[in-house]
């Protein structure tokens, strides 16, 4: 039997980590006991997948709208302005977009 390690989505080690049931998509569910975060390794949904945020952000930066950013990366519109909304980026600052 063989034995795959998966590494923890935000602290990246590998021993504390165990399977944690299936999501609502079927995907399985994993738990890290070290930083007592759930993760699943894929998604069914495009803006849960690692990476995504950070692809918001960086296209806002480089002028794309909201509804074109959504678009582009198939998540929600609604997605796009929490996502900004609550990024933390000292270049764009608070009530630039509402
Ligand atoms: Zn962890």
């Amino acid at each position: 039997m063989a034995t795959i390690q998966v590494p923890c989505r935000f602290c990246n080690k590998t021993e504390h980590v165990r399977k944690h049931g299936t999501g609502h998509a079927g995907f399985t569910r994993f738990r890290c006991l070290e930083c007592k975060r759930c993760f699943q390794l894929d998604y069914a949904y495009e803006a849960c997948k690692p990476g995504v945020k950070d692809k918001i952000i960086e296209m806002a930066m480089n002028s794309s709208g909201v509804r074109e950013t959504g678009r582009v990366l198939n998540v929600a519109y609604n997605t796009v302005l929490n996502t900004l909304k609550n990024c933390m980026c000292p270049m764009i600052p608070r009530g630039y977009i509402c």
